[in-house]
C-alpha cells in the first residue's frame, strides 16, 4: 500500500471504532525529543541499569539514580506533546478512545490534555517522585535543590522513607493496579491501536495479543518492524505524528 492508502485504511478503522484503546511506546515520545532509553545506543545500553534492590540497599546507588535523573531533566523539561499526542487527545475527546495505555514515563499524554484517569502508565511517571514507604508525593524541583546542596539521596519529609521517581525500575514488580486496568480496557476494546512500540517487552506486549485474541482489530504504527506485525490487521512503518495526524485530521 502507498502512504495515502495506509492512512485511509487507518482512518476507516478509527471511524468504525466505538471503544478503541491506544497503546503507546517510546516512538511517540522520540518525536518530542525524548530519548528512547532502551533502544540500541540508548542511555540504558550505555550505562548499567540500577536495579530496584540496589536502590533499596545502597545510598551510593540511590545518589547515582538521582544524579542520572537530573542529568536527563533538560530533555524531559523541554519536551512538549507533538502531533501524535494531539491526535490521540482528539480521539479521546471525540469519545472514540476510552483509554490510553502507555509504556512512557514522561507524562506527555496528560500534558496534551487527556484526563489523567484515562491514562494507564505501565512503567510509572518520572515527572514526580513518591515515598516508597508512605506514598507521599514529592516534587523534583525541591529534591534537586536539596540534592545539589547536600549530595544526599532524598528522604521523605513525613516518614523518612526512601524517595524515588514514580517509575518502575529494573527488577521492580509491575504495578498490579495499572496492569489490571490495562487488561480490563484491552478486553473492552474493539480497536487496539499501537503507536511507537516495538512490542518486544513483556508483559506489556501481551496486551495487543490479548486484544486480537478477544476479537479486536489490531493496528500498529511504528517506524521499525515489531514483534506482532504478522498478527496485525494493519501495519504502517512510518512516523506517528504524520500518520495518525493525517488519519484523524489533526495538525
Ligand atoms: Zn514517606
Amino acid at each position: 500500500m502507498d502512504s495515502d492508502s495506509e492512512i485511509a485504511a487507518l482512518a476507516g478503522m478509527i471511524n468504525e471504532a466505538r471503544r478503541a484503546v491506544v497503546f503507546t511506546g517510546a516512538g511517540i515520545s522520540t518525536e518530542s525529543g525524548i530519548p528512547d532509553f532502551r533502544s540500541p545506543g540508548g542511555i540504558w545500553t550505555q550505562m548499567a541499569p540500577i536495579y530496584f534492590d540496589d536502590f533499596l540497599a545502597s545510598e551510593a546507588a540511590r545518589r547515582e539514580t538521582w544524579r542520572r535523573r537530573f542529568a536527563m531533566e533538560e530533555a524531559f523539561a523541554a519536551a512538549e506533546p507533538n502531533r501524535g499526542h494531539r491526535a490521540v487527545d482528539a480521539l479521546v475527546r471525540r469519545g472514540t478512545v476510552a483509554s490510553v495505555i502507555t509504556q512512557n514515563i514522561d507524562g506527555l499524554h496528560q500534558a496534551s490534555g487527556i484526563p489523567p484517569e484515562k491514562v494507564i502508565e505501565l512503567h510509572g511517571n518520572t515527572t514526580y517522585a513518591t515515598c516508597l514507604d508512605c506514598g507521599t508525593r514529592h516534587e523534583l524541583a525541591d529534591i534537586r535543590i536539596a540534592f545539589e546542596r547536600d549530595d544526599k539521596a532524598p528522604r521523605c519529609r513525613r516518614c523518612h522513607g526512601f524517595v524515588k521517581t514514580a517509575t518502575i525500575s529494573f527488577g521492580q514488580a509491575m504495578p498490579q493496579g495499572e496492569m489490571r486496568r490495562a487488561e480490563i480496557a484491552t478486553l473492552a476494546a474493539d480497536l487496539f491501536l499501537v503507536l511507537g512500540s516495538s512490542l518486544v517487552v513483556y508483559p506489556a506486549a501481551g496486551f495487543p495479543e490479548l486484544a486480537k485474541r478477544n476479537g479486536a482489530v489490531l493496528a500498529i504504527v511504528n517506524r521499525e518492524p515489531t514483534g506482532l506485525d504478522e498478527l496485525a490487521d494493519l501495519v504502517i512503518h512510518h512516523g506517528i505524528g504524520d500518520t495518525l495526524g493525517a488519519a484523524v485530521g489533526v495538525n
